[in-house]
């Protein structure tokens, strides 16, 4: 299938690794000319190797003025992803979270995604084919213990997706959010162990794979789906615990 995304231009945040990075790959292999953004410039620079002609923007989602200079340098764009992301604590009870922990949390997993989208909007109302894509997480449904400031920012960020595709129902932009479960990147490496994910006894999924989803949500393909989650987890949501 024929995305359609070739000539177009996109945002990926944090493009240096995993799903952003992957994102950024996928996106310019469909001939979209992709702006990349993270605060790490070398982790940037890695991605930006495989990507033509993409625009580097070093920067921290949550400051705000580093944002909005970022963006200052941006003369169109059709589609953002938001994948900058932190978990946080992992395996800590909510006593031992500090309020320095829980506000990181929050502060890069949602108030990260709209300052971005505060800043790209002037630019995605210009385009006749706006998408904007979230990377939320299964986390945002289900939970594991010991990780409630980040299922806490994911669920308020497929709520944020929601209310901006109303907000915006009127422009033509749309905003749709990806929420996988465990996905092989250095992040969940990181929190699980180096070589958890190696052989895992539960199902893993790729960047690559969560990057597919994101096209085809930026692509015109996908024109009718607005306000929606997609939950990639190989369906372990929808699985009761009645013992039948
Ligand atoms: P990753 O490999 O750690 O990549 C995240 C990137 O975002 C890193 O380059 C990171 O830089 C950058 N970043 C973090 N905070 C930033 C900030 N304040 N400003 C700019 N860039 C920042 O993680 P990932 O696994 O690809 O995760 C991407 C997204 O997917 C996250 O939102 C995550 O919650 C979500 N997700 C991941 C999984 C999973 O199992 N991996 C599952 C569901 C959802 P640093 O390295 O400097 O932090």
């Amino acid at each position: 299938m024929d995305l359609q995304l070739s000539g177009t231009t996109a945002l990926v945040t944090g493009a240096g690794s995993g799903i952003g990075r992957a994102v950024a790959l996928a996106l310019a292999a469909e001939g979209v000319r992709v702006v990349l953004l993270d605060r790490d410039g070398a982790a940037l620079a890695r991605t930006a190797s495989g990507c033509p002609g993409a625009l580097l923007l070093v920067a921290d989602v949550t400051d705000e003025a580093q944002v909005a200079s970022a963006l200052a340098r941006v003369d169109r764009l059709d589609a953002v992803v938001c994948c900058a992301g932190i978990s946080g604590p992992v395996g800590a009870g909510i006593e031992d979270v500090s309020l320095a922990e829980w506000n990181a949390v929050l502060s890069v997993n949602v108030t990260g995604p709209f300052l971005v989208l505060r800043a790209a909007l002037p630019l995605l109302r210009a385009s006749a084919t706006a998408s904007v894509v979230l990377i939320s997480s299964d986390s945002a449904f289900v939970a594991s213990p010991g990780m409630a400031p980040y299922c806490a920012s994911k669920a308020a960020l497929v709520q944020f997706g929601r209310a901006l595709s109303v907000d915006l129902a009127d422009t033509g932009i749309r905003v749709n959010t990806v929420a996988p479960s465990v996905v092989d990147t250095p992040m969940s490496r990181g929190d699980l162990g180096d070589t958890a994910l190696d052989e895992a006894a539960f199902p893993v999924q790729t960047a690559d794979e969560v990057a597919a989803h994101v096209s085809y949500l930026l692509s015109p393909r996908s024109r009718a789906v607005n306000g929606t989650t997609l939950l990639s987890d190989f369906g372990y949501t929808a699985r009761s615990g009645f013992p039948a």
